[in-house]
């Protein structure tokens, strides 16, 4: 049974089920103000060495002019604190007024140069004052009071800096660099994470400092987003002041993948009216990052009011852990089975075994057979167009039941009905059926299917609330203890092939990560008429970004995931060539996951549940990881892939790839 938590109990966020942006208090960073009633604020990090100081500034004005309005610079020693000036004041020069934020990892002594400088300083609570160690050490209640102690006097110095020069900080916690202390005493836990944060705020709130953001950060969105509500649960609780959030996943990655997770983490927070400044972290250069931040933001701009959604009072969904909707084994669907994706190809009329690529499955006429990728959908719905061969590699087709019912063959292929069709039909198929209905109609289509074991439910809406308004139609089936798998319908009508990647990440992705969701299915009915290649790119958009969200929720591992930091002043090597060079030869390894990182400092820590790590330790040097374990230290950077493959393969995880 899923636990039933009281609404009231509940104040991570305003409502449930009606948008409103959580009250914070403002603070200001120069000329920028997070917080507050303020818009949410986009910002970025440069990745060119800090002590480069024209490439520095080269970088934040292509940064400023793609929409960055805040800039994170790394400054790991002294020397780069100080060079903060040089590239802050070439900038003012040229009439450019940003605020800069300085990010501190292990360094007091440059965090407090910073301050003096710069209009932010970042500081990370697992490592301000911490080695890490990746010990387990046990502390009593005395020696652990010693570490807070000895934490204060460490932080005191930097608070009095910032209270004196008007500078903001970010209280900046990441899951992969918790403090051995709050490893020991909670484990790397969302709560671990919340109290990480709480440890360093407690000593500024006793200073009567409150210019203060803070983040929760994690490359797993289930953590990261239970983190960030948690935090907010608990500030409340104890009576903090409502301090801004700063959004974001770490070590997205690149590309479609990169910006299907930042949304998955960051969409459903947005969505639960958290979120101050926002910062998506890609694998690619900076400038890309802004535009992705400001259409996740600009969703919420317009989204009151929006068409009224029924209030929960119990709620029997967990939102600080993640607890799988429980959901009865109907075909292939529900159950323990893995999400399903269902791909549209309903505008494509008579489609040919060579098109069948745009959804992942291949036709070899040399040898007439069919090949299957790792993104080979499981369904495809044809509505009123049936597929003219046979179906290949134990994919099955949904068709419109006015269709299906006249097919000639019913092999593997199975009817979908609107409600009212289901009301009046009298053929079904012995195992399959599928009832679409909308959001609204749900409390009335219970009775219906109350007892059916062979029925899925395709559920939509047309709210533009709509992740809660789909969240809320759950809430009604798990109140009446409807088991039945539920796919969940979204559609984009032509939009860009990045806000389609980034709304059906937070649509379907936000339900996901609270175990909502037995499949997706996104759709093409609203899509205006478009050539039959056009047609066909989006289908294989939407099959692609289908899976993707299925990993991104870590739901449905189909692909190799690689967790690769964004890159920053301290990355030891080309990020962005050495990702797309192991990707390479490793996207074949479906589930395993790859830490590519640009330093030692930070590396380890940050790629958090890699299976194998690709660390820079050196010019030129990378040291290699299983888990957490250092397997070969400073391999020289022309051996290091063949030697992580090596590595993968004494572990048993390798295979070699297959050509399609
Ligand atoms: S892991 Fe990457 S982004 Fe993080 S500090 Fe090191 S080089 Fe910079």
């Amino acid at each position: 049974m899923n636990p039933t938590i009281q609404t009231a109990e509940l104040n991570y966020c305003d409502s449930l089920t009606s948008y409103s942006r959580r009250k914070t208090i403002p603070v200001r960073v120069g000329d920028v103000i997070i917080g507050g009633d303020n818009p949410i604020v986009v910002q970025s990090m440069t990745t060119v060495d800090t002590m480069d100081t024209m490439g520095s500034v080269e970088q934040c004005i292509r940064m400023i002019e793609s929409g960055c309005q805040l800039i994170r610079i790394t400054a790991p020693s002294i020397k780069e604190a100080k060079n903060l000036r040089n590239i802050r004041d070439e900038l003012r020069k040229r009439g450019y007024n940003t605020p800069l934020v300085a990010d501190i990892h292990f360094t007091p002594n440059a965090a407090e140069i910073a301050a003096g400088i710069v209009e932010k300083v970042r500081i990370n609570p697992g490592n301000y004052a911490d080695k890490k160690k990746f010990e387990v050490i046990e502390y009593t209640d005395e020696s652990y009071q010693e570490e807070l102690a000895r934490i204060r006097e460490r932080f005191l110095p930097l608070v009095k800096i910032c209270k004196e020069n008007g500078t903001a900080m970010r209280i900046g916690t990441n899951h992969g660099s918790l403090s051995d202390r709050i490893m020991s005493r909670y484990g790397d836990t969302p709560l671990g994470m919340v109290e990480s944060a709480l440890e360093f705020l407690r000593i500024c709130e006793d200073e009567n400092y409150h210019d203060i953001v803070i983040s929760m950060k994690s490359s797993n969105t289930q953590v990261m987003v239970q983190a960030y509500r948690l935090l907010v649960q608990k500030l409340n609780e104890g009576g903090f002041k409502p301090y801004p959030l700063h959004l974001g996943v770490t070590e997205a990655g690149e590309a479609e993948d990169g910006r299907i997770k930042s949304a998955v983490g960051i969409g459903t927070l947005l969505e639960d009216g958290l979120g101050d400044t926002v910062r998506v972290s890609l694998t690619e250069d900076p400038e890309f990052e802004a535009p992705v931040a400001k259409a996740l933001i600009d969703r919420y701009i317009s989204r009151l009011p929006h068409a009224t959604i029924d209030p929960i009072e119990k709620y029997p969904i967990t939102p600080f852990e993640h607890t799988k909707r429980e959901s009865a084994e109907i075909y292939n669907f529900g159950g323990q089975n893995v999400p399903r994706v269902i791909t549209d190809i309903s505008r494509i009329d008579g489609i040919t075994e060579k098109e069948m690529k745009a959804v992942g499955h291949f036709y070899l006429p040399e040898l007439d057979k069919w090949k299957m990728n790792d993104l080979g959908c499981d369904f495809v719905y044809s509505g009123d167009h049936p597929i003219p061969f046979m179906l290949p590699n134990g994919m099955r087709e949904i068709q419109n039941f006015a269709t299906w019912e006249k097919s000639q063959t019913r092999e593997n292929i199975y009817p979908r009905y609107t409600f009212e069709e289901f009301q009046s039909a009298q053929d079904f198929h012995p195992q399959l059926n599928f009832l679409e209905v909308f959001d609204t109609q749900v409390s009335e289509v219970i009775p219906s299917i109350r007892n059916r074991k062979d029925l899925v439910l395709i559920l939509k809406t047309s709210n533009a609330h709509g992740m809660p308004a789909l969240r809320r139609a759950f809430v009604s089936l798990m109140d009446q203890q409807i088991q039945v798998p539920v796919v969940v319908k979204v559609s984009y009508p032509d939009q860009t092939a990045d806000q389609t990647m980034l709304y059906a990440a937070t649509d379907v992705g936000g339900l996901l990560v609270d175990g909502m969701g037995d499949g997706i299915l996104i759709s093409l009915e609203k899509e205006k008429a478009h050539t039959r290649e056009e047609v066909l790119e989006q289908i294989k958009l939407h099959n692609n970004v289908s899976f993707g969200v299925l990993q991104a929720a870590r739901t449905r591992m189909s692909k190799t995931e690689y967790i690769s930091c964004p890159s920053c002043g301290r990355t030891l090597f080309d990020l962005q060539e050495t990702t797309a060079m192991i990707r390479k030869r490793t996207d074949h390894l479906k589930g395993v996951k790859i830490g590519i990182m640009g330093c030692i400092v930070n590396g380890p820590g940050e790629m958090a549940d890699a299976d194998y790590g690709y660390v820079g330790s050196g010019k030129g040097k990378i040291t290699l990881y299983k888990g957490k374990e250092v397997i070969k230290r400073s391999v020289p950077s022309e051996k290091a892939v063949d030697e992580l493959i090596e590595i993968i393969r004494e572990d048993g995880m390798w295979s070699e790839p297959e050509a399609i």
